[in-house]
């Protein structure tokens, strides 16, 4: 009804049908921009008109979708792209259109970091080339996982050689978290295209290569933070420096059991603790997630396990929708800023470790509350996201837990903030206290 309606619409501006939606019939480029709108599509014209910020961020986006687009969803599982005649025509002939960007600057010489200074030492860092997806002009930067590790190298802060390249997750890893059939859909190329839709990222072998070594590059990550749990507590004076590691990848927090969405396909952080469960190397873990979006899937597979304590930080009026309750949610407005995020955060881990003692703790560490961030809609400074990662390790090392880190979101409309984000995190995390 009212596809017939749109052809009528356009066939009376004199154009062609632009778009079909029949869902059989949708190719990998496709997706890969069609979906993209989902995260436009839950700020609704209506919270768009309420939230300025956001709109002023969607205007400014160099991610074309976000520009042109104003997505409504109509009935249960399909999607009416609503679009301007100019769009409509270039769209015309294919699904998917190509755009003109700006030339992206991604050098890391262009990067211009304050770092505190040279030769300080970071935690150990796992990250594996195969991380970076090449996914050109998609929205979701996934060069910025290898930027942050050229910048640990030519800022002195690591050597190439400190860097350690994970093993990918075992299936028998990815089994504790996910259902046996979408972990076959994922190896044998079988999602339907409305599942690879709702993930938003184009699927490839490259891409479940890539979700398989960012789960085992949690493992490890969690790993080492404990060995150096283990050593810190063997030596005979008090520590001062935080017992943490770096996966420069992962905090993949919207990825549920049975499929896949948000640039999300397997949530490494959950297989991380459910192996290292399995292995008895802990036996309680906390999510720390301070990303702008919900960490919905997080929420949804440890609903019922009082062994893990989940805690989101996020915007309310933003993606996911529904967000299923956390142990502790913070649903925060609009537009806000450093000072009222940051004194949110410090009452929420303050509740959130009066309530709970975790053996490990996994941060999610998103750089989308960024205020330039194309997908987020607060207005934190880089100085106020350096301020949030030294709140949440400094209520690490008080109650004396060992800590994980993961990258999460990022999708700054310079490649390069989201880069000094969480170069940011990672110098943080190495600061004595
Ligand atoms: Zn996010």
């Amino acid at each position: 009804m009212l596809r017939a309606l749109a052809r009528r619409v356009l066939r009376v501006l004199g154009r062609a049908p632009a778009f079909h939606l029949r869902r059989a019939h949708v190719t990998p480029a496709a997706a890969r921009h069609r979906a993209l709108l989902r995260h436009a599509r839950i700020r609704s014209r209506h919270q768009c008109k309420r939230h300025r910020q956001q709109r002023h961020n969607q205007r400014r986006s160099l991610y074309p979708p976000h520009r042109h687009f104003s997505p409504v969803r109509s009935r249960k599982n399909r999607l009416v792209v609503v679009c301007t005649p100019r769009i409509a025509t270039s769209l015309s002939t294919h699904h998917s259109a190509s755009y003109t960007l700006p030339p992206p600057q991604l050098d890391c010489h262009l990067l211009s970091f304050p770092l505190p200074s040279l030769f300080m030492p970071v935690p150990p860092l796992i990250y594996h080339d195969r991380y970076d997806l090449h996914l050109g002009s998609h929205v979701f930067p996934s060069q910025k996982y290898r930027l942050v590790r050229d910048a640990l190298i030519a800022n002195h802060h690591a050597s190439a050689a400190d860097i350690i390249a994970p093993a990918p997750a075992s299936d028998e890893d990815i089994l504790r978290v996910h259902t046996p059939a979408y972990v076959h859909k994922l190896k044998t190329g079988t999602l339907a295209p409305h599942e690879i839709l709702r993930m938003e990222i184009p699927y490839s072998n490259e891409l479940i290569d890539a979700v398989w070594l960012a789960a085992g590059g949690s493992i490890e990550a969690a790993r080492s933070a404990l060995a150096l749990a283990l050593a810190s507590a063997s030596a005979s004076s008090k520590s001062n420096s935080l017992p943490v590691a770096v996966n420069i990848g992962g905090g993949f927090h919207h990825a549920f059991p049975d499929h896949g969405e948000g640039f999300c396909v397997i949530h490494d952080v959950a297989v991380a603790i459910r192996r290292l469960q399995h292995d008895r190397a802990i036996r309680t873990a906390m999510v720390i997630d301070t990303d702008v979006h919900h960490g919905n899937g997080t929420a949804a597979i440890f609903a019922r396990d009082p062994s893990v304590f989940t805690f989101s930080i996020h915007q309310e009026h933003n993606y996911p929708e529904p967000k299923p309750p956390s142990s502790l949610d913070a649903n925060l407005p609009d537009g806000i800023g450093d000072e009222h995020y940051l004194s949110i955060l410090d009452a929420h881990l303050s509740r959130a470790f009066r309530e709970f003692h975790p053996d490990l703790i996994f941060y999610v560490a998103g750089a989308d509350p960024y205020c330039e961030d194309q997908l987020g809609g607060l207005s934190l400074t880089i100085e106020g996201l350096r301020r949030r990662d030294a709140l949440v390790f400094d209520y690490a090392h008080r109650h004396r837990v060992p800590i994980a880190i993961t990258l999460a979101g990022g999708y700054a409309r310079q490649v390069a903030d989201t880069v000094k984000i969480h170069v940011n995190t990672i110098l943080a995390a190495s600061m004595p206290r």
